[in-house]
């Protein structure tokens, strides 16, 4: 039966993951994220129930507008798979366990500011309270062991890009800090450290890429949310295991 649950997981992190693009576009702007409907952003036409469905209904467009051949965003497709493959695999890493609310939970407002970095460079506020409050209350019942390290974590996540922004004068934005410290309550204090490292390390390595591809110049402002992105799943999911590797592999 568990194949079915898995099953399930996939489903929810699909159509889960296609709500969290438009709150993602929507939240920064102001805008209800139920009213109005889903519609093309080039003719304002409302999508049909098919056009609806998660990654088929893009790859059936070619990701064009039928009506005006505008271009769909490849961002969508993208968010709903990563979000379904991501609730697929949290059980296999947190098990069947209460923590697997809070690793979907974790997963969410990752996606939701993924898409608001890529679309606006902005991680919004009201995103990051909604979120913020809810991890408060679930880790009261779910707590970090020991219990106090969430809060640690937070303080943590806080203060040390904090005081990067200020070393590097605004090298890292309002944004990003809140963000950090809102993962520190998630992950720990180790965590957090490791979240950070991680980042830090995709977005040099990414960065150089880009740089030699020509795709990036150097000095030119970039979105660091979907480095923070992939830097908070690896230290949430892995981080015990890399540490662990780590310290057996080279000082053991
Ligand atoms: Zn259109």
């Amino acid at each position: 039966m568990e194949i079915l649950l898995y099953t399930y997981s996939f489903a929810l992190g699909l159509l889960l993951g296609s709500f969290y693009n438009v709150v993602g576009l929507r939240v920064p702007k102001n805008q209800s994220i139920i009213f109005p409907a889903s519609h093309c952003t080039g003719c304002q036409r409302k999508l049909t129930p098919l056009e609806l469905i998660p990654v088929l209904s893009y790859i059936f467009l070619r990701g064009k507008c039928k009506n005006c051949g505008g271009r769909v965003s490849p961002i969508y497709p993208f968010v709903e798979i990563t979000t379904a493959t991501l609730f697929t695999i949290s059980p296999l890493l947190v098990g069947w366990s209460k923590e697997l609310l809070i690793a979907w939970a974790l997963i969410s407002l990752l996606m939701i500011i993924f898409v608001s970095d890529m679309a606006y460079m902005l991680i919004p506020d009201k995103v990051l309270l909604y979120f913020g409050v809810f991890f408060v209350i679930t880790r009261l019942f779910i707590p970090l062991d020991p219990w106090w390290d969430a809060y640690l974590g937070a303080a943590i996540g806080f203060t040390l890009p904090l005081l990067i922004a200020i070393v590097s004068k605004g090298g890292m934005g309002g944004g990003d800090i809140k963000l950090f410290a809102v993962l520190g309550f998630v992950l720990g204090w180790q965590g957090i450290l490791l979240a950070f490292l991680f980042s830090s390390f995709y977005g040099a390595f990414l960065g150089l890429i880009g740089m030699i591809f020509g795709k990036v110049k150097r000095g030119q402002p970039m979105a660091f949310g979907p480095y923070i992105v992939l830097g908070a799943l690896t230290a949430y999911f892995f981080g015990e295991k890399i540490v662990n590797w780590y310290f057996t592999s080279f000082i053991a």
